[in-house]
């Protein structure tokens, strides 16, 4: 059976994932998904044989029609076998006892960020969908600070892709601004822009649906795409982790296979948490999903009351990458939790859209709850947690791991519990070192002052930033953002 895909709001078109990764996201608004995915059961035994690559390799050729197997294993090659630090060496997101939790690290990524894991591979996917045809997608993204880099980093020099990425000017942390203004790779542009980050992110909106620039770029042959957190290219890379992540502890003995265990997770657009429940899908033996947010909680109260309501103030927290008021990929959870109701699913991000909110009937809601329970912690409880745990352990998280990690301790039940940490602590180290008690005046000194406390030392890739060379210094208007696409994409491509 080769998994195809539809969208979750109507039963009518099926795709390969070939396909599915090159749209992005469904004509009708919905998300793509594969509706026979729990129908498939992975075999444990075979599963806990393997590295990790030979696990992403076997889950990606079950979900990844329209792909050749050989195609696959050179996406996993490209991705995975150099740009990844390796503190073991049979797997990228290694897994470490802190405490009574387990913590599965995925942030040896070039970027120090769990995004890594995923847009190191999905440039490739996408460019292996390209190669049938003489097309080439430029990427356009904006970004608040992390995932702008690490879509950079991934797609790097990657065959008949470029990327543009815009992020608000003066807006990002020094470290952030660094990793962004000195990227190397021909194909890769970056701009300030003048305002913050829902300007920047608004105008890329625009340029997407842009008419008399898409023709433009068509008759160049060159079509305009986005690399987030919707697309299935960025959502099954994840999967892998989990079953790594099992199979890692089964391997200490710390459980035996068929054991059910928990994980716990630090949660914004909902694509980290549901790419574990596909994995439980899949046949992983999970007991619960603790789904961890800040003081951002839309997804704490969903999880109590089945009731989703983004009329509420938007936060801003030392966890970022949480702040988060429509967490798009829940779409997916809606549609297995309900049956595969698309009317429903429709319907309710229909209401989400239209009024704000929507309520879940009982039905899907006791599903949902069945699985999922969330929890949430403001920036002192994150703080006092990672003071915490670097009292008692020596180990030192990072803002939105604590968010994980706090959970994990608040929900411990007698099965074994992972906490997901998805960034270096040295990408918050201001906010860090002064949850530890300490204080400096920039980042690298806070870097510095950090590694004598931590006995994990400063990613290389972060330490060189001070000293690389600045490569990218423009600055443009919201207005200004299309002329610069225009005129990136015919250097990029000529
Ligand atoms: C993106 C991100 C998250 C949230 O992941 P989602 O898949 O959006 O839920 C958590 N932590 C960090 C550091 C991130 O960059």
């Amino acid at each position: 059976m080769r998994a195809y895909y539809q969208s979750t709001r109507q039963n009518a078109v099926h795709i390969n994932a070939k396909q599915a990764i090159l749209q992005g996201i469904c004509e009708d608004g919905g998300l793509f998904v594969w509706p026979e995915l729990a129908k498939t059961q992975l075999d444990l035994e075979k599963i806990c044989q393997m590295d990790y690559q030979q696990i992403a390799n076997t889950i990606f050729n079950l979900m990844l029609s329209g792909y050749e197997q050989d195609e696959i294993a050179d996406c996993v090659q490209n991705a995975y076998t150099r740009s990844f630090e390796r503190t073991k060496p049979d797997t990228i997101t290694p897994l470490e006892t802190v405490g009574d939790v387990e913590v599965l690290e995925l942030f040896r990524g070039p970027t120090s960020a769990f995004k890594d894991v995923a847009l190191s591979i999905l440039p490739w996917f996408l460019s292996k969908a390209l190669k049938d045809s003489d097309k080439k997608a430029l990427i356009l993204t904006a970004t608040s600070g992390d995932t702008g880099k690490a879509a950079m980093s991934g797609f790097e020099d990657v065959a008949q892709t470029g990327i543009c990425v815009f992020y608000p000017d003066g807006k990002v942390s020094d470290v952030q601004y660094r990793q962004m203004a000195t990227q190397t790779g021909q194909n890769v542009r970056v701009f300030g822009v003048e305002g913050n980050f829902d300007d920047a992110q608004s105008m890329v909106k625009q340029l997407f649906l842009d008419e008399q620039l898409k023709q433009k770029l068509a008759k160049e042959n060159i079509v305009l795409s986005s690399a987030n957190s919707i697309n299935i290219g960025r959502l099954i890379p994840q999967i892998v982790y989990y079953f790594d992540a099992y199979r890692q502890l089964v391997n200490k003995q710390q459980i035996k296979i068929g054991d059910e265990v928990s994980f716990s997770v630090p949660t914004g657009n909902f694509g980290d948490v549901l790419a574990g429940y596909y994995a439980n899908l899949l046949g992983l033996p999970v007991k619960k999903f603790y789904v961890a947010s800040n003081a951002n909680n839309v997804l704490t109260d969903f999880l109590n009351t089945g009731t989703y309501d983004r009329r509420r103030p938007f936060i801003q927290t030392i966890s970022p990458s949480m702040d988060i008021l429509i967490s798009s990929n829940l779409e997916r959870l809606l549609y297995y939790a309900s049956n595969q109701d698309c009317q429903k699913v429709a319907g309710w991000m229909e209401q989400l859209a239209k009024e704000g909110f929507y309520t879940l009937d009982d039905q899907t809601k006791e599903m949902i709850q069945n699985k999922f329970e969330g929890g949430y912690y403001d920036d002192d409880q994150l703080k006092t947690t990672i003071a915490k745990v670097y009292q008692e352990t020596g180990y030192v998280l990072d803002p939105h791991s604590a968010a994980a990690y706090a959970l994990a301790k608040d929900k411990k039940g007698q099965e074994p519990i992972i906490a997901l940490a998805t960034a270096s602590p040295y990408k918050f180290t201001q906010d860090v070192l002064a949850a530890l008690g300490g204080q400096e005046a920039d980042a690298w000194c806070a870097m510095k002052t950090l590694s004598t406390m931590n006995v994990d030392p400063i990613p290389a890739k972060l330490k060189a930033l001070q000293q690389a060379p600045i490569r990218h210094r423009q600055v443009v208007s919201p207005k200004g953002m299309k002329e610069v696409v225009e005129q990136s994409a015919l250097e990029i491509f000529a």
